[in-house]
């Protein structure tokens, strides 16, 4: 399978989605990372959920990625008797202790250090800002609030209290035991939610010691202040819109948005762009203009993936969501002003034997029309520099690793595939042939550029740029 897209999808599962066959759907549709939200699933939930998502690699022989994300110190209501209730403005509604399902009248709040911090007059923003309570009255087991913004309201929505000032570290208990199941999963990312500092970063990098990538979640202002050097210690980030747009001004996220991508270009990080990018598709077949707009505008950054949250996880069109997300960015990517675009903001190699060769191959690429760049990379590091260069060409990212293979599964432009260190450079350029013809890149006749590290298997030297013939059957020839 190949897809005709550099930009990828990121699905998030849930209830509606969280089943094998639907999963392999998702991947036919376009899902190159699957999404497990720490904040619904339980440790069985993940094992459970990852043990489908390896089936479906299995059987239809594509990597795939698993991100888990960390809830983070986000606070959020407790469960209703009925799942949701209905807030009317106007009315009054309580946030508790005690853990008794709610109802139209109260809920619970699972999180003691509010009670003592909030005050009168102070507002409390739930679901991403659609519903807003203000504080009437409040004692050590309630607050009691008045509903400025009314809507439906669900089991364990989220609370922001933009005007509260709150103590709270990076990681939670629950934090720190659902990292550890996901690295007993082997999940090749780890997401870390309400990133406020670069050491929240370091934090977490020192328990996962490089068994997974580091993605760290922006929607903090906190984490704006300090962005290059989070963006620096982390493998990726994610703009994660949602927070952020209930964190800060609203009208100030598409700016942070271009501010992040570019930044993230430029220094050669992932960037996943996420929430409410077909929101709608969530109840509708079919998403609205602007959301479509929306999509295509992370596509026309450069962004590395686009991600779908309650669209993919709990909406009523999961595969219908990451099927129009697939159009979109296909169609973008064919528009004729695309490659303008794109190249507008190009970015220069750093000194590096590495980033010469990225960007020598991506001039030759381009130049000599070859059907494919294809790299050999062991940490990944290399295919990641590949990319950056945003060739108009595929990249072929080879490793022998298989969690090289599915971790480079999130990023821009990155065809991944395992195979053996080769041998010599004789069978370097067959495999690499070889490989192209296989997936369906290259035809007998093609061209494609070839780069690695001589001598062989070492990780950090690529230093070699080889232009080679596909001959008949995938066989390489010069
Ligand atoms: P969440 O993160 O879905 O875990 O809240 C994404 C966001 O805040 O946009
Ligand atoms: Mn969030």
């Amino acid at each position: 399978m190949r897809r005709s897209r550099s930009v990828k999808i990121l699905a998030t599962l849930g209830p509606a989605s969280n089943d094998q066959k639907i999963i392999e759907e998702l991947v036919r549709a376009g899902a190159d990372v699957f999404r497990i939200n720490m904040s619904h699933a339980s440790h069985d939930v993940l094992r459970e959920t990852v043990e489908k998502i390896r089936a479906v690699e299995k059987s239809i022989r594509y990597p795939i990625g698993i991100l888990v994300d960390l809830q983070g110190p986000k606070l959020r209501v407790g469960k209703f008797a009925d799942g949701s209730v209905m807030l009317t403005p106007g009315e009054t509604f309580t946030l508790d202790t005690s853990e008794t399902p709610g109802d139209k009248t109260r809920v619970h709040l699972p999180h003691p250090e509010i009670f003592s911090s909030v005050k009168v007059g102070d507002r409390l923003l739930l679901d991403d800002g659609k519903l807003e309570l203000k504080v009437a009255a409040k004692s050590a087991e309630a607050i009691n609030c008045s509903i400025v913004y009314g809507g439906k309201l669900s089991d364990r929505k989220g609370v922001s209290l933009p005007d509260t000032l709150l103590g709270m570290g990076a990681l939670t208990e629950k934090d720190r035991a659902d990292l550890q199941a996901g690295l007993e999963v082997e999940a090749d990312w780890i997401a870390l939610s309400f990133v406020q500092r670069p050491e929240d970063i370091i934090d977490v990098r020192k328990i996962v010691q490089g068994r997974a990538g580091v993605l760290a979640k922006i929607e903090k202002p906190q984490a704006i202040d300090q962005l290059e050097e989070i963006i620096k210690l982390s493998d990726a980030i994610m703009i994660a819109r949602g927070d952020l747009g209930v964190e800060m001004p609203l009208e100030a996220v598409p700016g942070l948005q271009k501010r992040m991508i570019r930044m993230c270009r430029r220094m050669g990080k992932p960037v996943v762009v996420a929430t409410q990018m077909l929101e709608s598709m969530i109840t509708a077949p079919v998403p609205t203009r602007a959301e479509v707009s929306d999509v295509s505008i992370a596509v026309f950054e450069g962004a590395d993936a686009i991600m779908l949250s309650a669209e993919s996880a709990s909406g009523s069109y999961p595969v219908q969501a990451v099927a129009t997300m697939n159009k979109i960015a296909v169609a973008v990517e064919q528009d004729g002003n695309f490659q303008t675009i794109i190249r507008a903001q190009a970015t220069q190699p750093e000194a590096t034997a590495a980033d010469a060769i990225s960007a020598a191959t991506r001039q030759v690429a381009e130049t000599l029309d070859l059907a494919a760049i294809v790299t050999y990379t062991s940490s990944g590091s290399t295919g990641i520099r590949a990319s950056r260069e945003r060739p108009a060409k595929p990249i072929i990212a080879l490793s022998p690793k298989i969690t090289t293979v599915r971790r480079l599964s999130l990023v821009w432009g990155l065809h991944c595939v395992q195979t053996e260190d080769a041998i010599s450079l004789d069978d370097m350029v067959d495999r690499a042939c070889a490989i192209a013809y296989l997936e369906g890149i290259a035809r007998p006749g093609d061209r494609v550029a070839i780069t690695a590290g001589v001598p062989l298997g070492t990780p950090g030297a690529t230093n070699m740029l080889r232009i080679a013939f596909v001959g008949q059957d995938g066989a390489g020839g010069s």
